[in-house]
């Protein structure tokens, strides 16, 4: 099955040169969702995995469904403010200014063995946030997991050297 029809472009959002890769449209078509989840799940059933880092808003809609499909906790990081409970926190930043992204500091514990999933990686600087607090509470990062690619914004050189899996690439910006 060809993802990469799923996903719908929208030029100009949220503003004039962005190519905007709107994953709405694969989570409306169930074998399409369904056939995003069992990729991840047969690329990462063996890996002996403990838990899978979801990151707000969208990697916890694809994040969610491989945990349960796959029988593993669920983690989330979130945006500042959201989680009740003591945090690590980490700044990125954004194309105008900085955003923090928390995970709470008892969710994960030293030595196991996490993905961490978004929708999207652009420049890299979101999961790469999130890889530094996983790093912090000293969970080994196995891969970093997307449904979408943009090779040309270089997130994957930002992340390394944290291994990185998407299932479709834009060579748009
Ligand atoms: P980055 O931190 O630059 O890798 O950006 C990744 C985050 O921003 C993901 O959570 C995406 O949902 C969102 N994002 C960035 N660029 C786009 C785009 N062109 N289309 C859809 N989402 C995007």
């Amino acid at each position: 099955m060809d993802l990469a029809q799923y996903i719908r472009n929208v030029p100009d959002f949220p503003k004039p040169g962005i190519q905007f890769k709107d994953i709405t449209t694969l989570l409306m078509v169930p074998e399409a969702f369904r056939e995003t989840i069992l990729l991840f799940k047969s690329r990462y059933e063996n890996k002996a995995l403990d838990a899978i880092v979801g990151v707000d808003a969208r990697g916890f809609i694809f994040g969610a469904a491989l945990a349960y499909e796959m029988g593993l906790p669920f983690i989330t990081a979130r945006k500042k403010g959201k989680l009740p409970a003591d945090t690590i926190a980490e700044k990125y930043s954004l194309e105008y200014g900085t955003a923090v992204v928390e995970i709470h500091r008892d969710a994960i514990q030293p030595g196991q063995r996490l993905i961490i999933i978004d929708d999207l990686l652009a420049t890299g600087g979101t999961v790469g946030a999130v890889a530094r607090i996983v790093e912090q509470l000293q969970g080994v990062i196995v891969e970093a997991a997307f449904v979408v690619e943009l090779p040309p914004l270089g997130g994957r050189k930002c992340l390394a050297p944290i291994q990185v899996h998407s299932l479709v690439e834009f060579m748009v910006e």
